[in-house]
């Protein structure tokens, strides 16, 4: 369907994500078209899962350091009965956080380490995507500093923190943060459940934030017109100071002041998280500009070997 979209004359997809791989730098332009699109999709037992990653790299060219701030793109699709599972708090919320935590360390001064930022794809198949970067990480898992998981952070009344007790100095980077912010928040032991579980498995320093829990959790009632602004406003700044702290940014904590505005919703489609993330709010940060953020797509293939869930549902509704 891209390259249909980038039309005959254009580009092609093949050859922008090459590109995006050789440079690491964005190939993003307007493509003035408007577009009415229809889906009819077909499923096979074994695809191919993409994550799309994003970084803020160090200011030391050396140092393979690097905190990664992730949340799952993927979500569940149709019922039987044709109904939609649109995913607004499980887990567009996460990845809107962490894209706006991506946009505000983008415009801050630069930080002594990396920042990784990673939409997993096949968390609900299993955190296939989480799995396949923990295999073939980006940059050494030694070297990460700490993994900060969101998944579910839109909807509910109390910020919840699942993290282990072995990883003390996150735990202490975590209540500072909260208490400077005056975000409360429970603090849970480690469950896992989510794309942190990999992180925890190899022994790297790793958090989930939650909102738990949520009555329309995997229905097709999670939507977005239900998700307070300020739950996500809470969890981003949250989120945003803790990796503030953990990659050293050289500019004063107190410059992560924001405000949250809602331009619209999407309430059309399987997945809403591409209006969803984009529109429905944005941080203002007064910060320092001067750092480059680099997007790369396809930075992480993997193989969903799918367990078919979705073709037995199709079959037993035909
Ligand atoms: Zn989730």
């Amino acid at each position: 369907m891209a390259d249909t979209v980038l039309g005959e004359r254009g580009p092609s997809l093949s050859s922008i994500q090459r590109l995006m791989n050789q440079d690491l730098k964005p190939q993003s332009f307007v493509l003035s078209k408007m577009l009415r699109v229809s889906v009819r999709a077909s499923f096979t037992e074994n695809a191919n899962g993409y994550n799309v990653l994003g970084f803020i790299p160090g200011s030391d060219p050396f140092s393979k350091k690097v905190v990664i701030i992730g949340a799952h793109y993927d979500h569940l699709e149709k019922d039987v009965d044709g109904n939609i599972f649109r995913g607004a708090n499980d887990d567009a919320s996460g990845v809107a956080v962490m894209m706006e935590i991506a946009r505000v360390l983008s415009t801050a001064s630069r930080p002594k380490c990396s920042a990784l930022f990673a939409a997993w794809s096949g968390e609900e198949e299993g955190t296939r995507g989480s799995y396949a970067y923990a295999n073939r990480p980006f940059f050494p898992l030694s070297e990460t500093i700490a993994y900060l998981n969101l998944d579910m952070v839109g909807y509910g009344q109390q910020l919840v923190c699942q993290i282990s007790e072995a990883h003390k100095t996150l735990r202490t980077t975590l209540d500072e943060s909260a208490v400077q912010l005056g975000v409360s928040i429970s603090v849970e032991k480690f469950s896992g459940g989510s794309d942190h579980v990999h992180f925890e498995r190899n022994k790297v320093a790793n958090l989930m934030f939650i909102r738990w829990p949520d009555e329309f959790y995997h229905t097709p009632r999670d939507m977005d017109d239900r998700i307070p602004r300020k739950n996500l406003l809470e969890t981003a700044r949250l989120t945003a100071l803790i990796a503030m702290r953990l990659i050293e940014v050289e500019a004063t904590v107190e410059t992560v002041t924001a405000t949250v505005r809602v331009t619209s919703s999407s309430r059309t489609g399987i997945v809403t998280s591409g209006q969803f993330l984009t529109d429905v709010f944005s941080v203002n940060v007064l910060a320092i500009a001067g750092v480059v953020f680099i997007a790369t797509v396809a930075a992480g293939v993997f193989c969903i070997r799918r367990p078919n869930i979705f073709h037995r549902r199709v079959v037993a509704a035909s």
